[in-house]
């Protein structure tokens, strides 16, 4: 009989080992260094003849007890955590790529791993391309006898379309490339993209894993052997979560479930009422019915994510108004908290980009994201009423 037990309940007890005090929650191991028995003791230990914690740069037992449910929750072999989703994902990219690699990634992406692609990255000559999230069928155009990493994320980020990620493991298996999944919005309680091929998945833990806008945290987990890649660069490099956001996170994901869920109820009454509100051009959602890649979403996603994006008549300004107008909801660039979150992405994190180059992405002046929180929907939907007029 297997050992492996339910989602919840992996999130709830993977633990680590009791101490002589018993406690019920883990405790917190805020020690930046662990003590050796002896010499013997201390060149087998860095020998990695035996697993144990020997600096938290490399390994901390919080941050194990973090990587291990998330292990657990994606089906992935292995893991490291970071202090941040960017330093996830930088380390990742940094720690597989060498000078004349190559990156076909969607060009839907997170700001800050655009700038990564486009600023950083080519400064080690590492170059990247881009294919639209509604056409996978062009992905295999892109690929160079020098390409690695198929990169993508899924719901993305804000335009709300979801790529295939079937697709993007068949073609990643068929030109031997890893496949990087940032799992940011999905959370691994809506989507395993292991189970579709992906080689590592990303996350960014300050959203919906912490989910209470408190810590950042980061974390990168998958396949053994790029792991070990991943964590040998980090350890040398620094990037390492602290032991007291470790606990936190891993508390988090203790009520990760139950959370998620509601937010996805929440999320879907929102995208309901504004479908059906005059002032409102179209809503994405991946679980209404209109959403473009809805039957895609359904067989990868397990409800829809807490995040909707809808556009309003009138552009820009009609985008500054409604946010004015908001009473109850936060203006805030984060998202995935137990707090309803507002943006109005031509207006302020994407206002640098030309319209023409907005429109690439699917950001249409009046695009507007909700990160649907977790207040009672009534009050929700109450504020974004009176806000619409
Ligand atoms: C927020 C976010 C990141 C970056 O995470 P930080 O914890 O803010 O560094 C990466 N990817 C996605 C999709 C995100 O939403």
């Amino acid at each position: 009989m297997s050992n492996e037990k339910q989602f919840e309940t992996e999130a709830i007890r993977t633990q680590l080992e009791r101490t002589g005090f018993l406690e019920h929650t883990s405790p917190i191991y805020l020690t930046s260094s662990f003590v050796f028995e002896d010499a013997e003791d201390m060149r087998a230990s860095f020998a990695e003849e035996k697993e144990r914690n020997i600096y938290s740069r490399f390994t901390n037992p919080n941050t194990s007890e973090f990587v291990d449910k998330i292990c657990k929750m994606e089906g992935a072999e292995a893991g490291y955590a970071f202090a941040t989703g960017m330093s996830a994902v930088f380390s990742t990219f940094a720690a597989l790529l060498k000078s004349g690699d190559h990156i076909v990634s969607a060009r839907s992406i997170f700001g800050s791993t655009h700038s990564l692609f486009t600023k950083y990255l080519p400064k080690w000559q590492i170059t990247t391309s881009y294919f639209n999230s509604n056409e996978p069928e062009t992905i295999e155009s892109f690929i160079t006898p020098n390409t690695k990493i198929l990169y993508a994320e899924s719901p993305t980020n804000p335009a709300i379309d979801v790529i295939d990620l079937e697709i993007l493991g068949n073609i990643a298996k068929k030109h031997n490339l890893i496949l990087i999944i940032d799992n940011c919005f999905a959370t691994p309680y809506l989507q395993q993209p292991i189970k579709f091929g992906a080689h590592l998945v990303i996350h960014s833990a300050t959203k919906l894993i912490d989910g209470q806008g408190r810590v950042l945290g980061g974390v990168t987990v998958g396949n053994a052997n790029l792991i070990r890649e991943i964590y040998l660069f980090s350890r040398n490099t620094g990037p390492a979560l602290s032991p007291f956001n470790a606990w936190m996170l891993s508390k988090s994901l203790e009520t990760l479930a139950v959370r998620v869920d509601k937010h996805c109820e929440n999320a879907m009454k929102v995208a309901e009422f504004l479908e059906n509100h005059p002032q409102v051009n179209w809503v994405k959602y991946p679980f209404l019915k209109s959403h473009p890649q809805y039957e895609v979403a359904k067989k990868q996603m397990k409800l829809g994510g807490n995040i909707v994006a809808f556009e309003l008549k009138g552009g820009i300004e009609a985008g500054r108004k409604f946010l004015n107008a908001i009473k109850m909801c936060s203006l805030s660039a984060n998202l995935g908290d137990t707090r309803t979150i507002v943006t109005h992405p031509a207006s302020t994190t994407h206002h640098s980009l030309a319209e023409a180059d907005r429109l690439i992405v699917n950001i249409t002046d009046g695009l507007v994201r909700i990160s649907v929180g977790l207040e009672h929907v009534d009050d929700i939907i109450q504020d974004l009423q009176q806000a619409l007029i």
